[in-house]
């Protein structure tokens, strides 16, 4: 199977230079490539991948430093694009910008990045331009690599291999009949139907009960699944507020940008780690998972359940907050579908709407905003049914998926197919995982 391994690269600092002139050099193609195919489509015309690589050639003799960047890197940065336009759409690609995206560079073919492992703990691999570069074995390769590709994150450079490990799919997941709904809890990240609790709180950031943080660290909780420790969240909030005064171009700008980017690079790392492991327990222990399909979730769910203050503000807040967690709700079914295909487990999204309400007793099943009586209580108005209220709703999600028809395990891949069903609507929540919307 295809996976990917990712390891921080030991450039020196001429190699650092040397990486960032070629990701402009392959921003500036993306952009004059993706300028030339609107221009056509503007006089009704089309221009491809193979006249722009043929162009791009010609290009070179009059612009030497184009062949700064190795030619297989501009070239993929092409292929790249015109994906990006089959897909999307030639007007709605993004132009690259040199400071919304870090940079990074595509080596599509394995024989011209030969890698080497000097010793238990350091290999190095040939990069076209660059040289040979050292880098950490924190864990084996694990298998023939594919491509790989070179990208900044925050001050350091990183290697993603993909990698062709060699093992196959099992057929059938080790315990075929296990269920689960998970719901993304608004305390706990995530809280399965058979009540187990999953969180990633840092030390002591903003617990369930100490008090609310003040006003000015909601911008910190940007976060707000604890991936901050208290220190780092005031001083995230300490930098944000220093980045308002300083002025725009100024080298003191540029340094809070480096340093707030280092804070949510650890988020980002953090809020992977979690994820990664989550999934890694539930493929383990359930041959079928079942999520919230988050594309239907917006238009009906409220911010969080909990009385929300009146102003603006608020609204604003919680905007913010249901964003990021719409996040990492996303981060966690691709994580969920990328280690399913070592169990055998199969994915799938249910719509959720009042799953928050309603009553998870089969025989039951009131809808009544009054059973949820607190954050965390839920108590059925009618039959009297008493849960933690994330359990419910967990537990809901459960019982729809399998009032939806029973599923067949086990393709290997993403997902699997409904019984008699024609793969319309439901299998496009369980396809390949997409780009966020
Ligand atoms: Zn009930």
């Amino acid at each position: 199977m295809l996976t990917g391994r990712r390891y921080r690269l030991e450039f020196d600092a001429g190699q650092k230079l040397l990486a960032e002139r070629i990701a402009a050099v392959c921003r500036s193609a993306w952009n004059t490539a993706l300028e030339q195919r609107r221009a056509y489509r503007r006089r009704g015309a089309f221009i491809g991948y193979a006249e722009q690589c043929r162009q791009l050639a010609e290009a070179k003799k009059e612009f030497p430093w184009l062949a700064e960047a190795p030619a297989q890197v501009l070239q993929q940065t092409l292929k790249d694009l015109d994906q990006a336009c089959r897909r999307h759409g030639t007007w709605k690609v993004r132009w690259k910008s040199k400071t919304r995206q870090a940079p990074s560079l595509r080596f599509p073919t394995p024989k011209h990045i030969p890698v080497e492992v000097i010793n238990r703990r350091w290999a190095r691999v040939f990069l076209p331009k660059l040289g040979w570069v050292r880098f950490r074995l924190s864990r084996p390769l694990g298998g023939a690599v594919r491509s790989a590709t070179v990208s900044r994150d925050g001050e350091h450079w990183f290697i993603s291999f993909l990698v062709e490990d060699g093992q196959r799919a099992p057929q059938v997941h080790a315990r075929p009949d296990a269920v689960v709904g998970v719901d993304r809890g608004v305390v706990t990240a995530a809280v399965t139907s058979d009540g187990e609790f999953f969180d990633r709180r840092h030390a002591t950031a903003f617990g369930v009960s100490s008090s609310e943080p003040p006003e000015e660290s909601m911008a910190a909780r940007a976060d707000d699944r604890g991936y901050l420790s208290a220190g780092e969240a005031e001083r995230y909030v300490r930098l944000q507020r220093r980045l308002a005064r300083a002025e725009k171009g100024s080298a003191r700008r540029a340094r809070v940008v480096c340093a707030l980017g280092a804070i949510m690079g650890r988020v980002r790392r953090r809020r992977a780690d979690f994820t990664a492991q989550v999934a890694h327990r539930l493929t383990r222990d359930y041959a079928h998972i079942v999520l919230e399909d988050l594309k239907v979730r917006g238009m009906t769910a409220s911010a969080s359940g909990t009385a929300a203050a009146p102003g603006a503000r608020v609204a604003q807040k919680s905007g913010l907050n249901r964003a990021i967690l719409d996040k990492g709700w996303y981060g966690l079914e691709v994580a969920l579908r990328s280690a399913a295909r070592y169990t055998g487990s199969v994915v799938s999204a249910v719509p959720a709407a009042y799953t928050s309400r309603t009553c998870s007793v089969a025989a039951c099943g009131r809808v009544d905003a009054k059973s949820r009586e607190s954050q965390a209580l839920f108590r059925c108005t009618a039959c009297g049914y008493v849960e933690h209220a994330d359990v419910n709703a967990a537990k809901c999600i459960k019982a729809r998926e399998q009032a939806a028809g029973p599923v067949v395990s086990g393709r290997g891949d993403f997902g699997g197919a409904r019984v008699g069903e024609a793969s319309s609507a439901r299998s496009t929540a369980r396809g390949a995982p997409r780009a966020a919307a």
